[in-house]
Formats: C-alpha cells, structure tokens, sequence
C-alpha cells in the first residue's frame, strides 16, 4: 500500500490525464500471475482510486476504458480488428490491411490512449 502511494504520487506529478484499461483480474489470475484474483483485484483497484483522487485534485483526470475495448486487436494505424491477437501467445503481428507491424503491449497502450482521448473529447462536447 506504501509502494501504491509513492508510485501514484510520482506518476500523477509528472501528468494530468492518465488512460488506463480496466482489466479482467480473473483472467489474469488464471494465467499464472502467482497472486491470488482477489490481492491483484485489491492491489490495482487501490492503486486506480489513488490515481484517480490524486488526479482530481490537480484538475485532471482518470480515464478507465472498458475492459471489453478491444486494445490488443486493433490497428493504431488503420483501424483494422485481428481476432487471432486474442490469442495471448501473439507478442507481435503485422496488419493485413496496412502492413504496420504491432508490438502486443505497444499497440494495445496507443489503443488505450486513443480511446481515452475519445472519451474526454466527448466530455468536452457534453459539458
Ligand atoms: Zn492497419
């Protein structure tokens, strides 16, 4: 918990929006994470509420995209959805549509990103 606050404390003083997917503890925890589902579910909710009031404070904000977005499988380039990156054993692939070739975890981040920014510009037009 002590870890938890310093490294949200450090990240939330270097920015103001930060973009995060809310992922599927259970599925994790099945795949050999070595935590329990209910320590990864605590440890990263936690560390999400102290984002999120830390970010707050400062006038930005905390952005959680669903954790059914697809992140892994679409292109940041073209948009493309590859059903076979579901797959986790896929580190990297190139896009049939746009030949970009993809890191997983890179790709899925930029993903995240994007969607996040969607989000709040949608935010931006509703308020
Ligand atoms: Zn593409």
């Amino acid at each position: 918990r002590d870890y938890l606050q310093k490294l949200s404390t450090a990240i939330t003083k270097q920015y103001d929006y930060i973009m995060v997917e809310d992922l599927n503890m259970r599925a994790m925890a099945n795949k050999g994470f070595g935590n329990g589902k209910a320590t990864m579910d605590n440890g990263f909710g936690a560390f999400q509420v102290m984002l999120a009031y830390k970010l707050k404070r400062k006038g930005g904000k905390l952005v959680v995209i669903d954790k059914w977005f697809p992140s892994s499988q679409l292109c940041n380039v073209c948009g493309y959805k590859n059903k076979k990156v579901k797959n986790l054993n896929v580190h990297s692939w190139i896009c049939p549509v746009c030949g970009t070739k993809h890191d997983r975890d890179e790709n899925a981040a930029i993903n995240i990103l994007i969607e996040g920014l969607r989000i709040l510009y949608e935010e931006m037009e509703a308020a």
